[in-house]
């Protein structure tokens, strides 16, 4: 099918009718909590430390909290949520970028169909190969393919190239998982890309301020707000249930976006049952003919204050962190909250294969700030005591969605995920790491199976990394 877009005819799913991003409830609550006090806060992160999820009024009082006392305790209090639920497991991903045609104009995109200087590329069948075996040889198993917003991109398109990555086998690498960035669909679109067996869809709102939406994105079907938000209802009615929301900040006050993000979450668990899989949060970078306006920037205090609070407000929701970031920021907010993170990162078209020192921003999205390769992200994480994973176990067990979230099930990250972050490990030490990694690895793996509680799991974990040591590949609980 081809993409015929219809937003202003568009019906929405009845469930998704009401106008659940509202502009003047959020900036009520932003102002009723303008001064929150000690008690305020203190109760706010007991209830999160709870692990219950915040509502609007209690995020208000988060991020309206800024003297340093606060903060400190903000932060305190997330890195303690994020060691109970996540343990020292993060999920390491790449994105492959397959195509930047676009028929949109979002102002702060390289991308935007008025940037002239643009170099415009889409990967055909054979160039996408070459991408992912150069990904593969460096030990990924998960991507997630990002595209423009083009008639030529359409559902049946997204799903055509999802099955050239899932197929694609060199030596012991293989994509386990692909996920989606891509423009909202109408459910029909939806059900074709959910046949071809994808992981999480993401859609990124970019501003939930609607004022500001309708400045940044002046025409194309971007421009259409409602259509967007309500494109992951659109998923959910097609079957897929694992969906990622994100707001790109710096486009208008962080807040504000906040309170939008946690909105979005509250629809989602209100009428679905469950939440999104997880949340992005980019800051804005520079682009090809295009510098960050200033006014609403959010400073390296404010980002990482952020992202403890949204670890609080949504104890459950996977946190993802990209390589627009530097390192030293990356390492920090780890500690408050985030669960993936990408490495090796590449976003010029081809770039996996081209081996460019420098940037060029007209051949790609935006800057990045950090450009580590994998096993450099990797030797780093495992010195620092993290287990990197690369399990794909869930969705591949269907454990997706309403009738199953990692997290409804009590102690599951630490009886399921960190067993299978290091079975992960160890193929990844195994077949693609020097021999320095491979010792940090198989130290760091050895210091956690002296921690381990669970006896006969201990033994069976410990009995599929003798296996894997031997050869056997893809295995998980
Ligand atoms: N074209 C689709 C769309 O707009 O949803 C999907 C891919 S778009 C390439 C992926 C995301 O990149 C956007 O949702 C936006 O949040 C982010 N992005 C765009 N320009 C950016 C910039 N200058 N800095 C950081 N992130 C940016
Ligand atoms: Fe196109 Fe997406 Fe970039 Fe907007 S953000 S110009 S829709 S690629």
């Amino acid at each position: 099918m081809s993409i015929i877009y219809t937003p202003q005819q568009y019906a929405l799913p009845d469930k998704a009718m009401e106008n659940f991003i509202d502009t003047d409830e959020i900036n009520g609550f932003l102002k009723e909590f303008e001064n929150p006090t000690e008690e305020q806060v203190d109760e706010v992160i007991a209830k999160s430390l709870n692990k219950q999820r915040l509502n609007l009024q209690e995020t208000a009082i988060l991020v309206n909290a800024s003297s340093p006392e606060m903060v400190s305790k903000i932060k305190a209090a997330a890195k303690q949520l994020k060691e109970q639920v996540y343990g020292k497991r993060i999920v390491l991903f790449a994105p492959l970028y397959i195509g930047n045609l676009c028929i949109n104009d979002c102002t702060y995109c390289g991308f935007r169909s008025t940037n002239k200087k643009q170099e415009r590329l889409t990967l055909g069948k054979q160039d996408i190969v070459d991408q992912v075996i150069a990904l593969e040889d460096t030990g990924h198993k998960r991507l997630i393919l990002v595209y423009g917003e083009h008639p030529r991109y359409d559902a049946k398109f997204i799903a055509e190239t999802v099955k050239v990555v899932y197929d694609v086998k060199h030596e012991n690498g293989e994509i386990r998982r692909v996920n989606i960035n891509a423009a909202p669909l109408e459910i029909e679109g939806f059900k074709t890309v959910k046949e071809a067996g994808i992981g999480t869809y993401q859609i990124f709102q970019e501003t939930y301020h609607r004022e500001t939406y309708a400045k940044v994105h002046k025409s194309g079907t971007k421009k259409h707000f409602d259509w967007r938000v309500t494109g992951l209802d659109r998923a959910q009615e097609a079957g897929i249930d694992d969906v990622g929301i994100g707001a790109l900040m710096g486009l208008y006050d962080w807040r504000f976006e906040m309170l939008g993000l946690v909105r979005h979450v509250n629809h989602f668990e209100a009428v679905y049952n469950v939440g999104p899989h997880t949340i992005s949060f980019p800051r804005i970078q520079s682009a090809s003919g295009f510098e960050v306006d200033k006014r609403y920037d959010v400073s390296d205090e404010e980002f990482t204050r952020l992202v403890a609070i949204l670890r609080l407000a949504v104890p459950y929701t996977g946190l993802i962190l990209t390589a627009r970031e530097p390192e030293h920021i990356r390492n920090e907010i780890m500690e408050y909250g985030i669960s993936q993170i990408d490495g090796g990162t590449n976003i010029e078209m081809k770039g996996y294969t081209s081996h460019k020192e420098q940037q060029d921003l007209d051949h790609e999205q935006f800057e990045i700030s950090d450009n580590r390769s994998l096993n450099e992200v990797m030797e780093e994480l495992v010195g620092n005591g993290y287990i990197p994973s690369f399990c794909t176990a869930c969705y591949r067990l269907n454990r997706t969605g309403e009738h199953f979230m990692e997290f409804s099930v009590p102690g599951f990250i630490k009886r399921f995920c960190q067993p299978n972050a290091m079975l992960t490990l160890a193929e990844y030490l195994e077949d693609y790491a020097p021999g320095e990694t491979k010792d940090k690895g198989y130290h760091l793996i050895k210091e956690n199976l002296e921690n381990y509680e669970d006896e006969r799991f201990k033994d069976k974990l410990i009995e599929r990394l003798e296996r894997i040591k031997k050869g056997d590949r893809d295995l998980y609980f």
